[in-house]
Order: C-alpha cells, then sequence, then structure tokens
C-alpha cells in the first residue's frame, strides 16, 4: 500500500498535584493530568495514530498501564519507538494533524512549541505537523474543565 492513515484518541483526568505536559511541552498551573506515565494525552494520542496506521493494535497493548516500566514516563519515548516500527515497516510520516480539547489552561502560548517536537519526533517538516486546540464551550466532561481530550491523525506513506 502507498499510503497508509491512522487516527487515535486519548482522554485524561485534571487533577491537583500533578505536572501537565501536552506534546512534550509542560504547562504551568494548579492541575495536570492523572495517569500511569507522563499523562501526555497529545503524545498518547499521537502514538496511537501511528500504531492505527500501521495496523499494530493500541498504546494499552504495546505500553500497558500495569507495566512499571512505564510509571511517570516521557510520552515522548511512546513515539519514538512507534517511529521505529513505522520505519522498519517501510513508512515515514507524511503529515500529521492533532486537536486538544481543553477548557483551560489556555494552549495557544504552547501551541508552537508543541508542533515543534510533534515535528522533530516524527521526522517531517514542522509545516507537515499540525497541533491545534479547541475549547468544549462549557459542554460535557471537557467543557467543565474535568479533563483533556486530544485527536490525532497521521499519513504515512512508503518510503523511497
Ligand atoms: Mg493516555
Amino acid at each position: 500500500m502507498p499510503f497508509r492513515i491512522g487516527h487515535g484518541f486519548d482522554i485524561h483526568p485534571l487533577v491537583p498535584g500533578r505536572r501537565l505536559v501536552l506534546g512534550g511541552v509542560e504547562i504551568p498551573g494548579a492541575r495536570g493530568l492523572a495517569g500511569h506515565s507522563d499523562a501526555d494525552a497529545v503524545l498518547h494520542a499521537l502514538t496511537d495514530a501511528l500504531l492505527g496506521a500501521i495496523g499494530a493494535g493500541d498504546i494499552g497493548r504495546h505500553y500497558p498501564d500495569s507495566d512499571a516500566r512505564y510509571k511517570d514516563r516521557g510520552s515522548a519515548d511512546f513515539v519514538r519507538e512507534t517511529m521505529v516500527t513505522v520505519r522498519a515497516r517501510g513508512y515515514r510520516v507524511a503529515n500529521a494533524d492533532l486537536t486538544i480539547l481543553a477548557e483551560e489552561p489556555r494552549l495557544a502560548p504552547y501551541l508552537d512549541r508543541m508542533r515543534a517536537n510533534v515535528a522533530e519526533l516524527l521526522g517531517v517538516e514542522v509545516d507537515a505537523a499540525n497541533v491545534k486546540a479547541t475549547r468544549g464551550e462549557g459542554l460535557g466532561a471537557i467543557g467543565r474543565a474535568e479533563g483533556i481530550a486530544a485527536q490525532a491523525i497521521v499519513l504515512l506513506e512508503r518510503a523511497p
């Protein structure tokens, strides 16, 4: 197949006393995301999109919560390791598009750094790695700022 597409979704609860790390960027504030690793929902969604594109299951299967090796682990490692598999299968990333769903904090000041991180992890130019954010407009768990979610879509192409 010349192209493969993958989608990823992740959501974590916002809780006091945790760091908030999104797209590999630490964002100062009173609350962070609960989780076994660093709970970076953006990089988790991205990892799932990559795994989906190569038909390799999901992040829970490759990096289970039950495994102490992944406790407080930086989620960039999950993307890096998954990219090794993507390349081994003969593919490279054509582009990726990520959406963060968060009522708070305001993410606009951090999106460019997230984008640079994502581009570096995926081995693409910055214009092939888009990171955007939208609010929940007061609706549902996201709108009540109970958690932060992220979606990712990646397109892989056969490496020459
Ligand atoms: Mg997760």
